[in-house]
């Protein structure tokens, strides 16, 4: 399930702030040259041990003064048909702005939970200035301040209390498999591709409570859950092709998913949004197909093929373990080897290596090539395990693991990635003291 937090209000409010002190990506700070989209607007979170997911939504659309309105209603059409939860957030300091009133006509059309929050309390003498918010109608405001953090513990407390609140039913043990990427590059068409002759063979199932996001492939050897594909044939309301909305759109996938396929358009290569949805992909440790899509549009010679994929592959480094696969959707070109390849994936993904055979493989690696030695001191590694989490994940427990350097943890990656099969799969590998 996943639980997505948006935070929606006017320019200069403190929406990035926020957005930094929760996600602790401090390289998202604001950029103040007007009319440049930031680049970083989503990052995942955690409190009381739940999970979560934030977008700042000041990212989306930054225009000149006389677009703000316009902006800024954009922004909360998003918020509101996509997250799970809305933080109105206002400026206790400034005091109340007419796109303050704006933007709670909106809000309060939603369905969604709403939290309204009054920023930059930074002291109690400020607390009397958030009470002229109440007009706006909340029963509540939430009083905090996000450069000094007082305030958001309660805030927080009350927004992950929603998310506790929703109930999972059951959804069977399978795979899921979710189909990403920018408006236009196929997805719907292969979606419809496999489920459009096939009705019959295809059951939805109610994921959540708030949707239904799973609908269940079995056909032709293969049973998965397709995520969020209700979602996608259906289009939603906003259809401009803003950057910022297929991320959007990707995120509730992304985070439901075992497995993505990301899918490109061959005719447009891979741009700065694609690998935005392949780090989120990534961050989120899912495995990855990438699919070059529309492939008979493209005009062929020798070493086409080769060419881009390569080209693929800088793009995506360092994570280049990955497959990619042509296809053509409209020519029904090689969309069972795009399952195939998602379900091996999965399977790599979910595999269990034992302590043992990870110390007969490793031990010998590691101990043949030690990372260098630091002020004259070696580091061991002793002790090599996976961990039980939901990805693979793997602990090498050593003598001084603050000695192990970036060029070090790569190279063991790889010959993990050379003895285990992980391809398309991200895997993450601790150091630690034993
Ligand atoms: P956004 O446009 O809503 O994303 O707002 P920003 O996060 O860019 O913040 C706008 C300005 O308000 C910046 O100068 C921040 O340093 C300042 N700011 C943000 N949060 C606080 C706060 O809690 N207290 C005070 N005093 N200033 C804040
Ligand atoms: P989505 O926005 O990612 O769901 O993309 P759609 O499935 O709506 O496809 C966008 C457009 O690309 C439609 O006009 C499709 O017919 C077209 N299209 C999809 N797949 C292919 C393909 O393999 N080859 C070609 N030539 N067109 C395709």
């Amino acid at each position: 399930m996943s639980n997505i937090i948006a935070i929606v209000g006017r320019p200069n409010v403190g929406k990035s702030t926020f957005f930094n002190r929760l996600t602790g990506e401090r390289a998202a700070i604001v950029d103040p040259t007007s009319g440049v989209t930031r680049d970083r607007h989503y990052g995942t979170s955690d409190w009381n041990g739940i999970e979560f997911s934030v977008i700042d939504t000041g990212g989306v659309v930054i225009g000149s003064e006389d677009v703000f309105e316009d902006a800024i209603r954009k922004q909360v059409e998003l918020a509101m048909e996509e997250a799970d939860v809305i933080l109105f957030m206002v400026d206790a300091k400034e005091g109340m702005s007419p796109l303050d009133e704006d933007v709670a006509d909106m809000i309060r059309r939603s369905p969604k939970k709403v939290f309204l929050v009054a920023n930059k309390v930074d002291n109690s003498n400020r607390s009397a200035d958030a009470i002229e918010f109440y007009s706006l109608g909340f029963e509540k405001i939430y009083e905090i301040s996000a450069i000094n953090g007082s305030g958001t513990g309660e805030l927080l407390d009350d927004v992950v209390r929603e998310f506790e609140n929703t109930v999972m039913e059951d959804i069977p043990d399978l795979p899921k498999i979710a189909f990403v990427g920018r408006p236009n590059v196929g997805k719907s068409s292969m979606i419809n591709a496999l489920l459009g002759d096939e009705r019959n063979i295809v059951t939805p199932v109610a994921g959540t409570t708030r949707d239904s996001i799973y609908t269940r492939y079995n056909s032709f050897g293969f049973d998965f859950l397709l995520v969020d594909t209700a979602g996608l044939r259906k289009k939603g309301k906003v259809t401009e092709n803003i950057e910022f909305y297929s991320v959007m759109r990707s995120i509730r996938a992304i985070e439901n998913s075992d497995v993505c396929v990301l899918m490109l358009d061959a005719t447009q290569g891979i741009e700065s949004q694609d690998i935005n949805i392949f780090s989120l992909i990534q961050k989120n440790h899912k495995g990855v197909v990438i699919v070059v899509n529309k492939w008979d549009l493209v005009e062929k010679e020798t070493n086409t093929h080769k060419d881009y994929e390569e080209l693929i592959r800088s793009r995506i480094a360092p994570f280049t373990d990955v497959p990619i696969i042509f296809t053509s959707v409209i020519n029904k070109q090689r969309i069972h080897k795009t399952l195939e390849t998602a379900n091996k994936v999965n399977k790599s993904r979910s595999q269990n290596i034992p302590t043992r055979q990870l110390m007969d493989i490793m031990l010998p690696i590691v101990t043949e090539t030690p990372p260098p030695a630091v002020k004259g001191k070696f580091v061991k590694v002793k002790y090599i395990t996976q961990l039980k989490l939901a990805y693979p994940a793997f602990v090498f427990f050593c003598n001084m693991p603050q000695y192990v350097a970036d060029p070090y943890k790569r190279f063991v990656e790889n010959r993990m990635r050379e003895q285990f099969d992980f391809h398309g799969v991200p895997i993450e590998i601790f150091y630690r003291q034993k």
